[in-house]
């Protein structure tokens, strides 16, 4: 493994342990040229089924792409970085699970909403509203008005994004 610091390429291993669900190896490393210490993190590459767009079109699953929708959907929200990458995570076992080889991009959205639902409401609202493109808006406001009778909370939460005070990026 190539040093991060230096041009050398013989560093050394000097700790290596597992972590927590046995599935990512973590090691310090060492560079006995410049003695810089590095990590490293080993994962088995699990293999993801084709993903099948709308137009039928077939693409290699991209864990970015779904990552990001999550974290768009989760902006200013109470969601740690660990809840949506075990969300990911989540959606890609069940996947795997399937043992199929193609699975079409529909299914993977289907599943973020739910798993946006038990997470947390207000991304699942923003994840949906951009997912389902505003074609079914009736359907889709009654949907959400159903488990809680109460119309005077529901509206504020219905259009998120406005109302949302800009915060300085850094
Ligand atoms: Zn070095």
């Amino acid at each position: 493994m190539k040093c991060p610091y230096c041009p050398s390429l013989d560093t050394k291993v000097i700790d290596s342990r597992l972590n927590q669900t046995g599935d990512i190896t973590r090691r310090r490393r060492s560079c006995p040229q410049c003695e810089g210490r590095f990590t490293t993190y080993e994962r088995v590459e699990e293999v993801m089924p084709l993903v099948i767009k709308k137009d039928g079109r077939r693409e290699p699953y991209d864990r970015a792409k779904v990552l990001e929708g999550v974290v768009k959907s989760c902006q200013k929200r109470p969601v740690t970085t660990q809840a949506v990458e075990a969300l990911v995570t989540r959606i890609e076992k069940k996947v795997q699970s399937y043992g199929l080889k193609e699975v079409p991009s529909r299914t993977f959205g289907e599943m973020v909403m739910s798993e946006l639902q038990a997470l947390d409401t207000v991304a699942y609202i923003r994840f949906a509203s951009v997912y389902r493109e505003f074609r079914d808006v009736e359907q889709f406001v009654a949907e959400l008005q159903e488990p809680s009778a109460s119309g005077d909370e529901s509206s504020s939460m219905l259009f998120p994004f406005p109302s949302t005070p800009q915060e300085p990026q850094s």
